[in-house]
């Protein structure tokens, strides 16, 4: 049975001259059939742009379901993300910014990052942390976080960054999971102007572990230290910065990442030196539009993968300046996002649905206090971008669309970057992700892994891996061959999705939330896209319930807008609203105002937990769990 697509979206907008002109892609569809063409040539090329110890022999190797790229090659991510640069024209360049709560600054230039992370990795050295050795880290978003991660990276270690939040289930399963032989824990993050303290999860998450050791990053009272603890910045001051990158195989793990969990059981996702700084670094210049002078923000957590790729890694492999704070992006006002905007001048600025959905929730009023005008391009990932989120942003924080452009980008944990995107030389479509970018082959398909008509929808899927897309799931190789084996012959995201005729992929949710009424399937992201247009809701998730005539009916849960009031009116208003716009079918047959929507720390909307609750169904894992 195909999925439907019942919200019909055809709107497009164009980004402005000034965006397209300057564009670092001009062609896209020429760039992008190159990528398909002949991806060794086209990734081999954009490799060349990188340092190697010892060049790679062959671009790729494909043997279903595992792929390989520069192999021969030998390399360290650090090499390119710091040495490069430090020892170049870029030495004194700004390299990261990083901007606390109370709006305290750090600034580093890529010689000052590169001379910490050096003694950092002399450091870990001492503590017997070596090539091929994991490393958990459960950090604030802190330069110290950072500096972490690359020190691992510098050692050939690889570390897994937990996020710093996350309870003391959640930390101890990682842990043992990834075999971690040193943690590097903080004591504290900061949340709404107070101190959260993360040193009672960590001391109960590896109580009786047999650790080499625990590196505190202490904000606090200082701890007294057990026998193999050992104080962070007395680690980095300890040491010169005599650690030079060690030479890593282009398939050498870089990361373990445990997947967000919206659904299922975490798992980890692992990610490699060469291939995923080439692809990340790729698509930060070719989908980002970032120039060298740029100054570029993305709202995100090292706990994330666009903390990884779009905070971390690829900003530095390509030696431009970026932004990243701590913190509540509503604290301490509501403005406080476009504040920084206005003092740093961003010129590009990646963010997620959540948080536009947050902007729209408090108003126009806050980003027009500002001067946004560095401001070119908004990219959006993690959700689907409901369409009137999109036009909210594309008005109120580009100026009607004439400064720039928003730009929804489709991917995942385990692909390392954008995928399925809408680049800005192409006109966007409010609600629709957009089409798959260079070096991806993107199919909404049926169980068979043949290509459903365009115009219907199935599931999403690839059919075949890039340099950026995972290699493995730490130590459950059969679970990432079954992504491979789901669908024949394709690779399968889990997301149900429609295209239309242009080839413009929409994804509407994921394929255990979809949505079964009376013999029509439907993802969840028509229904909330529809409900979210109603003036009385910020939010929305929807859940089908188990109904005696239609086999399901929806049963939708709402967060209202600032001002409207939670009685019966709103309620039919509400449930009208979705009946015009959607028609019968798809209208809620229940609707419940609540506080609060169930997410992931990450930002997204957990409605298993919603279903749980309602059929008394079990939730399964809720280790990522905001609340
Ligand atoms: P994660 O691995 O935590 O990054 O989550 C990946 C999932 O987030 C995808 O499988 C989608 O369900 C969802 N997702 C990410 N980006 C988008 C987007 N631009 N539009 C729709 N869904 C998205």
């Amino acid at each position: 049975m195909h999925l439907e697509q019942i919200l019909q979206y055809d709107e497009w907008y164009r980004a402005p001259d000034s965006l397209l002109q300057q564009a670092n892609i001009k062609d896209f569809a020429a760039e992008y059939q190159r990528s398909i063409d002949d991806p060794e040539a086209f990734w081999g090329a954009w490799a060349s742009r990188y340092a190697w110890f010892t060049p790679w022999t062959k671009v790729m190797e494909w043997d279903y379901p595992d792929h390989r790229w520069f192999i021969g090659g030998q390399t360290n991510i650090t090499l390119n993300a710091l040495d490069r640069h430090a020892d170049g024209p870029n030495g004194d360049k700004l390299a990261m910014i990083w901007v606390g709560e109370d709006g305290a600054e750090r600034k580093v230039s890529y010689k000052e990052l590169r001379d910490l992370v050096a003694r950092f990795a002399t450091g870990l050295k001492s503590l017997g942390l070596g090539k091929g050795d994991t490393c958990i880290i459960y950090m604030p978003l802190t330069l110290e976080g950072v500096i972490s991660m690359l020190a691992c990276a510098r050692i050939g270690a690889i570390h897994s960054v937990v996020y710093a939040g996350m309870g003391v289930g959640a930390l101890r399963d990682r842990i043992l999971d990834a075999g971690a032989k040193v943690v590097i824990a903080g004591d504290q993050s900061m949340r709404r102007g107070k101190p959260v303290t993360l040193s009672g999860i960590v001391d109960e998450a590896i109580a009786g572990l047999a650790l080499e050791a625990v590196v505190w990053f202490q904000r606090g009272e200082p701890r007294a230290l057990k026998a193999n603890e050992v104080d962070f910045l007395a680690l980095l001051n300890a040491h010169g910065p005599d650690t030079a990158p060690e030479p890593v195989d282009a398939e050498h793990p870089l990361y373990i990442l445990y997947t967000s969990g919206s659904t299922g059981k975490p798992k980890g996702v692992v990610h490699v030196h060469g291939g995923y700084m080439v692809g990340t670094g790729y698509h930060l210049r070719g989908f980002f539009d970032v120039k060298d002078d740029d100054i570029y923000w993305a709202t995100s957590d090292i706990g994330w993968v666009v903390g990884h790729s779009y905070i971390v890694y690829a900003p530095l492999v390509e030696g431009v300046t970026s932004v990243f704070r701590e913190g509540a992006p509503d604290y301490p006002d509501p403005g406080v996002i476009w504040s920084l905007v206005e003092r740093h001048k961003i010129n590009v600025m990646f963010t997620a649905p959540t948080a536009v959905r947050m902007f729209m929730k408090f108003g126009p009023e806050y980003p027009a206090k500002y001067d946004l005008s560095s401001l070119r391009l908004i990219t959006v990932a993690g959700e689907p971008l409901n369409p009137a989120a999109w036009r909210w942003a594309n008005r109120h924080l580009l100026d009607g669309g004439q400064r720039g452009t928003v730009a929804d980008n489709w991917w995942q944990t385990e692909l390392g970057g954008p995928t399925v995107a809408t680049h800005f030389s192409l006109p966007g479509k409010p609600g629709s992700a957009g089409v798959a970018m260079p070096g991806a082959v993107a199919a909404v398909v049926d169980a068979d892994g043949n290509d459903v008509p365009k115009g219907k929808g199935g599931l999403l899927a690839l059919r075949r891996p890039f340099p950026h897309m995972m290699r493995t799931i730490w130590n459950n190789h059969e679970r990432y061959t079954q992504y491979w084996n789901e669908i024949p012959n394709v690779y399968a995201a889990g997301d149900v999705a429609s295209w239309d005729d242009s080839g413009y992929i929409t994804v509407l949710g994921r394929s255990d939330d979809v949505l079964n009424v009376a013999g029509h399937r439907i993802g969840t992201a028509d229904v909330e896209s529809a409900l979210i247009t109603h003036p009385a809701v910020a939010e929305s998730a929807v859940i089908g319930v188990p109904d005696p005539i239609k086999g399901e009916a929806i049963k939708a849960f709402v967060v209202l807008a600032l001002g409207s009031t939670p009685t019966d009116e709103t309620r039919q208003s509400i449930v009208a609203h979705v009946r015009k716009e959607l028609g019968p079918i798809a209208t809620p047959g229940a609707l419940d105002f609540i506080e609060k929507l169930p997410k992931t720390r990450s930002g997204k909307i957990v409605r298993r937990l919603l279903k749980a609750q309602e059929v008394g169904d079990d939730p399964g894992d809720l280790s990522t769990l905001e609340d």
